[in-house]
């Protein structure tokens, strides 16, 4: 068997920034590029959401810094983070901004990106499998299929207030898509699930409700729209979770 030879992947500067998609759990998940950033950088400025395994991969030596929730604490502000990754590269070091996910799907990373730009610090953007189509893929459920749907719609339950999203037009919503994947859903779980109702998605729609998706506490509940709520709170599931909506799950290989 021949040995796995990576590519040759570009170097890892330093004075710059690598924002960086640890994908949503699974280590065997992490692009070749995110390893590669793990063993080089002399900084990691990790999510709440990056997985434990993932963060032990992070070079001997290399410094790390937590930029999540801490015991019920709210999170370091936005522009706090931002200030410590132009800091930390002004000081010549190889800084790596390591989320959950891809860092641009609900990441808060185009905020970081901007205040880069900003600063006139080099990075680069390395994508990550987000939990709306890795999770769902490690649930069995195809995120598009031919005989089911064209489109998709991720949306997030969540302002960054912590409301859910009133700005959102839940009906255009309730109609756009076959498949509708809900990021951060279970807080307002029910109050999503009542506006898309009352936008017309059917009450025995079906759902999957996967929660810690592609690690080893991962669970997959399966309900109803009008359900939903309900079936979560049975079942104590805990953020994170994803929420997918529509017939098209009826599709599930296996079924
Ligand atoms: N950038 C991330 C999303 C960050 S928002 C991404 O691309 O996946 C945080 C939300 O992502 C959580 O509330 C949850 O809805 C979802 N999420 C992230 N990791 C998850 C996981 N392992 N299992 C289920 N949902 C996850």
């Amino acid at each position: 068997m021949t040995a796995l030879r990576p590519p040759r992947l570009p170097a890892f500067a330093p004075g710059t920034v690598w924002l960086v998609g640890a994908g949503p759990g699974d280590p065997g998940l992490l692009s070749l590029l995110a390893l590669h950033a793990l063993q080089t950088a002399d900084d990691v400025v990790y999510d709440a959401l990056v997985d434990r395994r993932i963060l032990a991969l992070a070079r001997r030596g290399a410094r790390r810094h937590y930029a999540g929730k801490r015991g019920g604490k709210p999170s370091p502000r936005q522009p706090d983070i931002s200030a410590k990754l132009v800091e930390l590269a002004r000081q010549r070091r190889r800084v790596l901004r390591l989320k959950g996910g891809d860092p641009f799907v609900f990441g808060r990373g185009g905020e970081e990106a901007l205040a880069l730009e900003a600063a006139r610090i080099r990075y680069r953007v390395v994508p990550g499998i987000t939990a709306g189509i890795g999770g769902l893929a490690y649930a069995g459920i195809p995120v598009t299929h031919r005989d089911a749907n064209s489109a998709v719609t991720f949306v997030t339950g969540h302002a960054s207030g912590g409301d859910l999203p009133d700005g959102l037009d839940w009906h255009a919503i309730a109609r756009g898509a076959p498949i509708l994947v809900v990021y951060m859903a279970l807080k307002h779980l029910s109050a999503i699930a009542d506006r898309l109702i009352a936008g017309g998605r059917p009450l025995d729609e079906p759902v999957a409700i996967i929660a810690a998706a592609t690690t080893p506490r991962q669970r997959v509940i399966e309900t109803t729209l009008a359900e939903a709520a309900h079936a979560a709170a049975r079942a104590r599931l805990k953020p994170p979770a994803v929420l997918a909506i529509g017939r098209t799950l009826r599709l599930k290989p296996g079924r």
